[in-house]
């Protein structure tokens, strides 16, 4: 291999691909891409299955941002389907808009209370307003009591337990806090201004990024195996290294774990093929009060690919995670023991100065697409300055 390189960037995922089409491009460096998998674009990887559905191997991946300059930077590399994602809860066979919004408010209530609890929620948060379910929960008054309590067993409790293995109230509130109960009638999952499919997917959209000659990508390549971290220096493949390594894996994993493990929840996905066109009303289906799986998938719905006869579904199990060998770490578990977990980490960190994190990962952060895409850019910005 050779050993000229500028940077090595560490993990191919957005946090990866973006910081090194920046260093390579705008900054005319070399970059090396080693990435352990064997395939680019991270948990945000889809691929054609068998029946020529597109499908996400890791979970499905909607891109919605309010961040301008992440929409006009990924646009760069894509075209757009319009999509906008809407999701329903199956509450005992009944299918019912998430986020809880007006529109659900008229389901599950009659004529009369709805109107009544409408009003209600309005006159106290304001039309528009998105309302975390725990906020909701502090109400002193009755009827609004009912509609937090309501809305906590029927839409957070039982899927929260399943994700978290935890009750709502014990986990970070930034978590529940991303599904407010939205006082409007917009059944849209985001409310983001930008919001879609890469058109041909994300795997192509991430080929494209990294189509730069300046660029070489490792696939099936552990970092482990080609740097080293001593005495303040950085060696590749047995030799000090001057350059830059950014980089985006578990922080843990690459000291050993030695203050032990950072703790994250994991998924296990069960694909389905099934010989029908459609196989359920939107492209997620939540199960909020049943089944042991938290949400369905049907690939088709949310990417429009027209197959007449074959359709793909993905079931989500959350799991424990115990070992990077045996499950992927998908959720960093956010609280305060965790995160000084994760501090005593980045003190081994900063006696290397050329050793940079970036992405969920590395950073030990909930993130979405649009935030990654984001924190690479700015962390581009800040690298090609420095120099
Ligand atoms: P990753 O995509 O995880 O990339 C990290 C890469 O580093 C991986 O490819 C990994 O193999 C590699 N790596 C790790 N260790 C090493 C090593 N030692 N050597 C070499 N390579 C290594 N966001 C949205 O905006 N919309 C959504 O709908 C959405 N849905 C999601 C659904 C699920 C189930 C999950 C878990 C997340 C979802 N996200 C969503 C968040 C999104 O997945 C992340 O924001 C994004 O993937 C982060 O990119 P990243 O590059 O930081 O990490
Ligand atoms: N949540 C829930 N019921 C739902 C949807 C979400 O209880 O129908 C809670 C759950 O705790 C989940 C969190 O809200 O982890 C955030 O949901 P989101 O859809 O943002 O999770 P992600 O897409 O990141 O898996």
């Amino acid at each position: 291999m050779r050993k000229d390189y500028n940077s090595i960037v560490v993990g191919c995922g957005f946090a990866g691909a973006v910081v090194a089409r920046e260093l390579a491009e705008r900054g005319e460096e070399k970059v090396l891409i080693l990435e352990k998998r064997n395939h680019i674009a991270g948990n945000c990887y889809d691929v054609c299955d068998k029946d020529g559905v597109l499908i996400h191997k890791y979970g499905p991946h909607i891109f919605h941002t309010n961040i301008e300059r992440v929409y006009q930077y990924l646009s760069r590399f894509t075209e757009w389907y319009d999509y906008s994602h809407e999701v329903v809860a199956n509450v005992n066979g009944q299918m019912i808009p998430v986020p809880f919004n007006l529109n659900t408010l008229g389901m599950v209530y009659d004529k009369e209370m709805a109107e009544s609890l409408e009003k209600k929620l309005i006159e106290t948060f304001g039309e528009g307003s998105r309302v975390p379910i725990l906020k909701l929960m502090e109400q002193e008054d009755e009827d609004l009591k009912a509609v937090a309590e309501y809305v906590y067993q029927h839409i957070f409790l039982r899927y929260t337990m399943k994700q978290w293995g935890q009750k709502p109230e014990e986990i970070s509130p930034e978590v529940t806090g991303r599904v407010p109960v939205l006082l409007s009638r917009d059944n849209r999952y985001f409310q983001d201004t930008y919001q879609g499919m890469p058109l041909h997917g994300y795997t192509p959209l991430v080929q494209e990024m990294l189509s730069h000659p300046n660029i070489d990508i490792v696939l099936g390549a552990d970092a482990k195996d080609y740097l080293k971290l001593e005495n303040g220096d950085i060696y590749f493949q047995e030799e000090l290294f001057k350059g830059k390594v950014i980089y985006t894996g578990p922080l843990d994993e690459f000291f050993n774990c030695c203050y032990g493990r950072l703790p994250y929840r994991s998924l296990r996905f069960e694909f389905e093929h099934l010989p029908v066109d459609s196989y359920q009303e939107k492209a997620v289906v939540n199960y909020t009060v049943s089944e042991d799986y938290t949400r369905i998938t049907e690939f088709k719905k949310m990417t429009g690919q027209e197959i007449k006869g074959a359709t793909t579904i993905m079931k989500e199990y959350p799991i424990p995670y115990t070992d990077s060998e045996k499950e992927i770490p998908y959720y960093a578990i956010i609280n305060d023991e965790n995160l000084k977990l994760y501090q005593r980490y980045l003190e081994l960190v900063k006696e290397y100065p050329g050793f940079i994190l970036a992405g969920r990962l590395a950073d030990y952060k909930y993130y979405n697409i649009d935030a990654i895409v984001d924190r690479a850019l700015t962390l581009a910005d800040k690298l090609i300055l420095d120099k």
